[in-house]
């Protein structure tokens, strides 16, 4: 059985990566924070695909969440071990950041760059052991050009890309990859509030992703197409200029 955790796997982008790497032939393992309904709903896809999936309950931004769940899945498994980890989970609060308060700021930090210290950390020690690991890091746009408006997930993303090329070159003779996949803006709940036709302008491709174009890149780079591919961030945003 080959294993990928999904963070934030219960919906938009989380949920596509579920599937497309279910079709690859991973079992998965659909972390979510609050939203069980739609971690079951996943699971059900993804077993409609032919696969098999769990969910795990967990926030991404607590360490003793983190590792207690992770720990109890290693007991309850014995001899295996999770090789795919896409920390993919994330949130927003924009701001101009002169009015930005302490916790939207830490909020934000807490979830799209520690969440990924605190998951990758973990189950980087089994892949290392294992000689063999895919990492996938879901940034943004946002992380690699700056958008105003989002000083805290700007701050976040980027944090991560860095975090992502440095790592990269820390386990690649261990046969482990991480890379890093920047969506623009994609059709999913964390941009509803966002009218799609007032991006037509500068997006060139006059339209929004959709969340199956992302998770495509995701399942490349976890599959054995992709061995000689490490610190790399691939855009997925229709054209916009990075
Ligand atoms: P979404 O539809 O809002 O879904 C967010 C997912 O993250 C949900 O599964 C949610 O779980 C989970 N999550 C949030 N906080 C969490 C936490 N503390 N612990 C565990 N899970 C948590 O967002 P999305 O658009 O699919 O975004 C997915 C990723 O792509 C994010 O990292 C986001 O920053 C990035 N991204 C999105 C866009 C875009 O345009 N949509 C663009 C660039 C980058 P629950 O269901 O339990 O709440």
């Amino acid at each position: 059985m080959r294993n990928a955790l999904v963070t934030g796997g219960s919906r938009g982008i989380g949920r596509a990566i579920s599937l497309t790497l279910a079709r690859q032939g991973f079992h998965i393992i659909i972390n979510y924070k609050s939203n069980k309904l739609e971690a079951e709903n996943t699971r059900k896809l993804v077993e409609e695909i032919g696969s098999t999936a769990e969910i795990m309950q967990f926030d991404v931004a607590s360490k003793t969440d983190v590792e207690s769940k992770l720990e109890a899945w290693k007991k309850n498994n014995e001899g295996e071990y999770i090789e795919a980890l896409v920390n993919n989970a994330g949130i927003r609060k924009d701001g101009l950041l002169v009015f930005m308060t302490d916790e939207d700021w830490s909020d934000v930090l807490n979830t799209n760059l520690n969440g990924f210290f605190f998951t990758t950390r973990y189950l980087i020690k089994d892949m290392m052991t294992n000689k063999f690991g895919r990492i996938v890091n879901v940034v943004s746009l946002s992380g690699i050009k700056g958008l105003p408006g989002q000083t805290n997930y700007s701050a976040a993303k980027a944090a991560v890309i860095g975090a992502t090329k440095a790592l990269g070159q820390e386990v690649a003779r261990k046969k482990i990859t991480v890379n890093a996949v920047a969506p623009g803006f994609i059709s999913t709940d964390m941009t509803e509030d966002l009218e799609e036709k007032d991006f037509k302008a500068i997006i060139p491709m006059k339209r929004f992703g959709k969340p199956e174009e992302v998770s495509e890149v995701v399942g490349f780079l976890v599959s054995d197409k992709a061995t000689y591919i490490t610190g790399e961030v691939i855009s997925v945003n229709g054209g916009l200029y990075t």
